[in-house]
């Protein structure tokens, strides 16, 4: 079929819309009519092609929800018309993925950086020159999309797919590390470095979970007082306050749990020096550089350092979870987003690279 799709072939200029062929459902996909796609800082990375070495031409986009048109002949858990937030894609059999933690199969680069499927087939082409897809089993920055149909998670239709698109990846990457990492309970105490959409979804989740304090660190004043309407307690300036000394002032034993949601180098070294005795400091994105640390810092008080993707979410459970929460108004995760049309993905892609908006979502117009 005929569709609509970004394509980013050249680094130095933002993705195009370009008319694609989309081949037929295999097997174990579906195709979905995609309705919204949130942008991701890994989107913006990839396309600038620094760090994630995806192939080109490709269309990018993994935080798509939509409606099911087709599922393919093995696909038991969704029908058409179904609406669906669409996560990574997963083999179905490593170890990970029986242990229901699909953002650590296996497979998982080559599903999700590969640009083709695992067979090494593409459903998308250009007049018969070949467009890599299936990018996290999915390829969303396109107005209809084959996704890899373990990865869609079907949701209640009254939800506005806007609002649950970044469910897909961002949100479920801030909210399940707190939920599921973690395991934060009531009392305890935790440091975001970096309040864009996956830290501030860690502050809402740690809000729900009954956390006493919730300290975030930003250099962009709106960023902070948004989290502060989220449910920090205290946020602090990266580009001016002394956040190791400041935190140690608010919590003199240090925080129960750190989350660097940054590429800086230096914030991977400070959420260790923020942490407690047996305190636990996550990161979900890793810069090129080599780290180094004082050993000591982390052996003597029992300190981790916990390199995470998606959360340590099952998203066929924690997406819904999530959006009970949202509907009861303790998850207001609408709060992140910023609506751009389709064709508007320059400047959306743009305004995240500038942090200018939390959360850009594209929103995709069918006649
Ligand atoms: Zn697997
Ligand atoms: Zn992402």
């Amino acid at each position: 079929m005929k569709i609509t799709a970004a394509v980013s072939r050249a680094t130095t200029e933002p993705p195009q819309l370009e008319e694609l062929e989309l081949g037929a459902p295999r097997a174990d996909e579906v195709l979905v009519r995609v309705m919204a796609a949130g942008v991701c800082h890994t989107d913006v990375r990839a396309h600038a092609g620094g760090g994630l070495p995806v192939p080109r031409p490709v269309v990018l986009g993994h935080e798509g929800a939509g409606i099911i048109l087709q599922v393919g002949s093995a696909v038991q858990h969704l029908q058409p018309g179904d609406h669906v937030v669409l996560s990574g894609s997963s083999c179905g059999g490593c170890p990970s993925c029986r242990a229901n933690l699909p953002s650590y199969c296996d497979e998982v680069l080559p599903r999700s950086f590969g640009g083709q499927r695992i067979d090494g087939s593409s459903a998308l082409s250009a007049q018969g020159e070949r467009i890599h897809g299936h990018f996290f089993g999915q390829s969303s920055f396109a107005t209809y999309c084959l996704a890899d149909a373990r990865g869609a998670v079907r949701i209640d239709k009254d939800i506005p797919l806007q609002v649950a698109a970044p469910l897909g990846c961002g949100v479920i990457t801030g909210a399940g590390t707190v939920l599921h990492v973690f395991g934060l309970r009531p009392g305890a105490s935790l440091v975001v470095i970096g309040a864009g959409s996956v830290g501030l979804s860690a502050v809402m989740a740690a809000r729900l979970s009954g956390a006493s304090q919730i300290i975030t660190v930003d250099p962009l004043p709106q960023r902070r007082a948004l989290s502060l309407e989220l449910g920090a307690t205290a946020t602090l300036d990266a580009a001016g306050d002394d956040i190791v000394a400041r935190v140690r002032e608010l919590l003199p034993r240090g925080a129960d749990f750190a989350l660097n949601t940054t590429a800086v180098p230096a914030a991977y070294e400070t959420s260790l020096q923020v942490l407690g005795t047996r305190g636990v400091a996550g990161f979900v994105t890793s810069p090129a550089e080599l780290f180094t640390t004082r050993l000591q810092t982390l052996q003597y008080g029992g300190r981790s350092l916990r390199g995470i993707i998606g959360g340590d979410a099952a998203p066929q459970l924690t997406i819904p979870l999530l959006l009970d929460h949202w509907r009861q108004g303790r998850f207001p995760m609408d709060r992140l987003i910023t609506p751009f049309h389709f064709s508007d993905i320059a400047q959306a892609f743009a305004a995240a690279k500038a942090g200018q908006v939390v959360k850009p979502v594209l929103l995709m117009e069918h006649a």
